[in-house]
Parts: structure tokens; C-alpha cells; sequence
């Protein structure tokens, strides 16, 4: 038997021997225990091996060449792990804010009609609904310097508290309105706010609740009388 022969029989021993579940499980053991102990000498050997260009070329290609698989892996995780992704946005953003909105900045003024698109779809749905009324209030009140007290939540809690225009039943274009306009020193807590169509508010504008119901010929609404109670 010549050299090389008993080198390649010796090989297939080795495999034979290190396939054996037994000494498999052993290993496996071993391995765990090993790489506990050497973290930072596995991390640094493998943050050199990924530095080669060698390898990044490599990696590259790899990318390239895999491209719809990965698309569907990198949505998966994304789908997979909501929350993680949510936390790791958010620290990414905290971390290099000015970055962010540059690009973003960018990306918004390259894709103007998207952003309308986007904008516009929002701010139709029941969540932009709400947090446009809340941030429109609390804009009107800190120039007018009156106390508001409005969160989502509360424009939230008016809206299905009320699910129509308080004055005319109607359920189209709903707004908040002021019980007491501002215009008559009214400020913007929850209680001075009643659901109102678009119609109704602007007629109303600044004028005094009791005032307007008797030049609409209407009767002042039951929750605008417990409401002003409150005030
Ligand atoms: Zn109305």
C-alpha cells in the first residue's frame, strides 16, 4: 500500500468516525462550550475574514446573483419580527437624526407626487382624520394662547361620542367645533368641543351657541347643554 492510499483511507476513517451521532452530539458539546469562551477571538477573526476585499467581492457577487431570495427573506424577517424592526428604526433614527431627515428630505422632494398620493390617503383615513384635528387644535390654541388639553385619544373619544353633527345630523366632512368660540374667549379643553359638519361650523364661526340655534331655528343640542354645565 502505497503512501497516498493509506492517507485517503485514513481520511474516510476520520469521516466515518466523526459521523457517528455519538461523537457528533460530543462535539457539538465542545464546540458550544468553546465558542462561549473565545467570543472575542471568534468575533475579531471573523470581522478580519469579512474585511478582505476579497471576500466583500465575493459577498457582492453572492447578493447579485441571489437577489429575489433575499427580497423575500428580508421581508419575511421584516414581517416576523414587527417589533424588533420597530426598536431598531428607532434607534437607528435617534442616532443620526440630521442624516435621516436629510434624506428623507431629498427622497420627498424627488417623489413629490407620491408624497401627494400618500398625504392624500391619509389624511382621509379615521386615524389622519384624528391626528390632524388634534395637531390643528393645539396650532389654533398656542397662537391664540389658550389652554389645550387635546390628545388622539380625546379627539378619539369626541368623535365616537357624538358620530354625527351635533346641529344637523349630518355625517359628512366632520370637524371640532368650539361650544364657546375662541373668538368669545373660549379655550380648547375637551369639554368645549362637539362634533360638527363642516357646514355648520363655518356658519357657526364665531358666534354664541344660543345665538346661532335661534337664527338656524333649531333647538340647542342636549350635549351642548350638559357640556357648557361643565365649563
Ligand atoms: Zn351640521
Amino acid at each position: 500500500m502505497d503512501k497516498e492510499e493509506k492517507l485517503r483511507r485514513h481520511r474516510i476513517a476520520c469521516k466515518k468516525h466523526y459521523w457517528k451521532p455519538k461523537v457528533r452530539a460530543k462535539k457539538k458539546i465542545y464546540k458550544k462550550k468553546y465558542d462561549l469562551e473565545n467570543k472575542e477571538k471568534i468575533s475579531k477573526y471573523g470581522y478580519k475574514k469579512r474585511a478582505r476585499p476579497e471576500y466583500q467581492v465575493r459577498v457582492k457577487k453572492w447578493r447579485e446573483e441571489h437577489k429575489k431570495h433575499l427580497k423575500e427573506y428580508n421581508k419575511n424577517w421584516r414581517k416576523n419580527n414587527k417589533e424588533r424592526k420597530k426598536k431598531m428604526d428607532r434607534d437607528y433614527f435617534l442616532n443620526n437624526r440630521e442624516k435621516v431627515n436629510k434624506t428623507s428630505e431629498i427622497w420627498r422632494n424627488n417623489h413629490k407626487g407620491k408624497v401627494k398620493k400618500y398625504n392624500q390617503k391619509y389624511y382621509t383615513s379615521p386615524k389622519g382624520i384624528i391626528s390632524y384635528t388634534h395637531h390643528n387644535h393645539k396650532r389654533i390654541a398656542t397662537i391664540k394662547e389658550r389652554p389645550c388639553d387635546l390628545s388622539n385619544d380625546k379627539v378619539k373619544k369626541i368623535l365616537e361620542r357624538d358620530k354625527v353633527c351635533v346641529y344637523c345630523g349630518s355625517s359628512k366632512r366632520l370637524e371640532l367645533d368650539h361650544i364657546v368660540p375662541l373668538k368669545l374667549g373660549g379655550n380648547s379643553l375637551y369639554n368645549n368641543f362637539v362634533v360638527a359638519c363642516k357646514r355648520c361650523n363655518t356658519t357657526k364661526s364665531g358666534k354664541d351657541v344660543f345665538e346661532w340655534c335661534n337664527l338656524k331655528g333649531i333647538e340647542v343640542p342636549k350635549i351642548v347643554l350638559e357640556l357648557k354645565k361643565k365649563l
